[in-house]
């Protein structure tokens, strides 16, 4: 089940790198269809708020398909995790996907050390995250992986959320190439 998710995003993707647009389904039919029976996404996607990031188009996928949370440096707090507790519990999401991507405004500010104002609750997360890490692809792997942890602790301390093969991955898209690498 959850490699035939894992599978759907893969084959959405190489499909996304070869498209001009998305070729998920956003018609009238679909958006009646899901109306009326409900949303049944078949993968939580947690991203970057960053506007070149687009999952539902970077995985060609339509209305309903996926479950995304987006904020900037894909960082997490109780809200977020909220978010995923709902999705996998009352959703029936079988797989989360951590999604970090190149060229992070959030990562770079964190790595530079200058941010001001509520950024910093993002950047301050971000640096716990990467430690002394100074290169940004490397420090968005380490943050993606992170994310990941952080879900997989909650889980740990939450065993009241269904998380019985619950698939947890993290992964890095590339804003330039369209490509995601699977971490
Ligand atoms: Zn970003």
């Amino acid at each position: 089940m959850t490699n035939a998710i894992l599978d759907r995003l893969i084959e959405g993707n190489a499909r996304y790198l070869n498209a001009s647009f998305n070729p998920g389904d956003c018609s009238g039919a679909r958006r009646r269809e899901t109306a009326e029976n409900g949303q049944h996404p078949c993968a939580i996607v947690i991203c970057c708020a960053d506007s070149r990031v687009v999952p539902e188009s970077i995985f060609s996928a339509g209305l309903g398909e996926l479950f995304v949370i987006r904020v900037a440096g894909n960082v997490l707090d109780d809200h977020q995790l909220g978010s995923i507790e709902y999705a996998a519990a009352h959703l029936g999401c079988r797989l989360i996907l951590m999604l970090g991507h190149t060229g992070c405004g959030a990562v770079s500010a964190a790595l530079s050390g200058h941010a001001e104002g509520y950024i910093r609750y993002i950047t301050d997360e971000i640096q716990r995250a990467v430690g002394d890490e100074r290169d940004p692809d490397a420090a968005c792997r380490l943050n993606v992986l992170h994310g990941v942890e952080t879900i997989r602790q909650a889980f740990r301390e939450h065993p009241e959320i269904p998380s019985e093969g619950l698939e947890l991955r993290g992964a890095v898209y590339d804003i330039r190439s369209g490509a995601v690498e699977w971490l």
